[in-house]
């Protein structure tokens, strides 16, 4: 079976204390004083500080596969930071600044115009100025480098969750990867079919990165994600990462009005566990929090949905309304 980028991550650049041998591949990452977490999260962090720790992520967006060619470039940007924003988001931390590394085709001052616009509106936002980058030809590609801060010992990871956890998410899952299906359907009159399909376009071109929610969760969840390949695959990294399991009902899993009209809930259902692109936040709060954690949420302060529990049995089950267990043995997006 081919090599999937996890196992690809894994052999060529993971690298653990009591696992110094080369395993055949080019083994770069040496272990460092200073990294409180290294490849395998959302974000690495590290202690740079007395008081406060360094979370830093890296993502690109490539044209053609993570958007269409000819996309309108201030989506593009818009795009690119709020998906590194999301990064952060996961870590419960607060954005600080980025880099982008922008390859163009050719200088196109209309586009560069649009890139910008978009760049800084989001930026402004977020209060997370650029600080530096690079710029060449090629094929058209964006990558940002994103850094932010919390305090000591207060970073969000994914392999906190424990046995009878409560597993939330922030919003309704599905519409991004609904969006990604519709681009190219163009909005026509105001009617609710084209209202619907312009807000599932807008949640695949500017998902809104849990900034807010991530500051929040710090006193109350135990693990986060972002959900950027779909709901079960990034679950699944949770569960990994703390040697647990989980059961899922689905008939709480969060779904927009608009992603229900444009297809079967069936259709829906299938895209919010399986589809990626939604960057909400998946996260689980020990049983002794739920409760003040629902009291954020009933004060508006914080979204968030009830999906499942964790349980000891390794793996993940999905159960329907009626207790039966559902397989989406095949889900989310792979790279390779
Ligand atoms: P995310 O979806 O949160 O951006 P990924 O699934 O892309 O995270 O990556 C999983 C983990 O592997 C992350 O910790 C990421 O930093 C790390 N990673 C991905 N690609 C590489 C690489 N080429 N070298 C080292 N680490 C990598
Ligand atoms: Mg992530």
């Amino acid at each position: 079976m081919p090599m999937n980028e996890f196992a690809l991550i894994k052999r060529y650049f993971e690298r653990s204390d009591d696992d110094k041998s080369d395993h055949g591949g080019a083994v770069v990452q040496a272990p460092a004083q200073g990294v409180v977490q290294g490849i395998g999260d959302d974000c690495a962090v590290l202690s740079t500080d007395p008081d406060y720790e360094t979370v830093i992520s890296t993502d690109t967006l490539i044209s053609g596969v993570h958007f269409p060619e000819n996309s309108d470039s201030r989506l593009i940007a818009q795009r690119a930071l709020r998906v590194n924003l999301s990064d952060i988001a996961a870590m419960g931390g607060q954005p600080s600044a980025f880099l982008l590394a922008l390859t163009l085709p050719e200088l196109n001052e209309t586009w560069l115009e649009g890139f910008s616009r978009g760049l800084r509106e989001v930026s402004d936002t977020y209060s997370c100025p650029l600080v530096g980058g690079d710029t060449t030809r090629g094929p058209l590609s964006i990558t940002i480098s994103i850094l932010g801060t919390v305090p000591r010992g207060r970073a969000l990871f994914r392999s906190g969750a424990q046995v009878g956890d409560t597993i939330y998410v922030t919003g309704y899952l599905g519409d991004g990867a609904a969006g990604l299906g519709l681009l190219d359907v163009p909005i026509q009159g105001d009617g609710s079919e084209a209202r619907s399909v312009d807000y599932l376009q807008k949640r695949y071109w500017q998902p809104d990165p849990r900034v807010s929610e991530g500051l929040i969760l710090r006193d109350y969840a135990s693990a986060a994600i972002d959900i950027s390949d779909g709901l079960l695959a990034d679950l699944g990294h949770i569960l990994r990462a703390s040697c647990v399991g989980a059961e899922l009902t689905m008939a709480s899993i969060p779904l927009s009005a608009p992603l229900i009209d444009t297809g079967t809930k069936k259709e829906a259902i299938t895209l919010a566990l399986t589809g990626g692109d939604d960057y909400e936040l998946c996260f689980t709060v020990p049983i002794d929090k739920v409760a003040m954690l629902e009291l954020k949420v009933r004060e508006g302060l914080l979204s968030a949905f009830r999906i499942g529990e964790i349980s000891a049995k390794e793996g993940l089950i999905c159960r329907d309304g009626s207790g039966t267990v559902v397989d989406f043995s095949d889900a989310g997006y792979q790279h390779f």
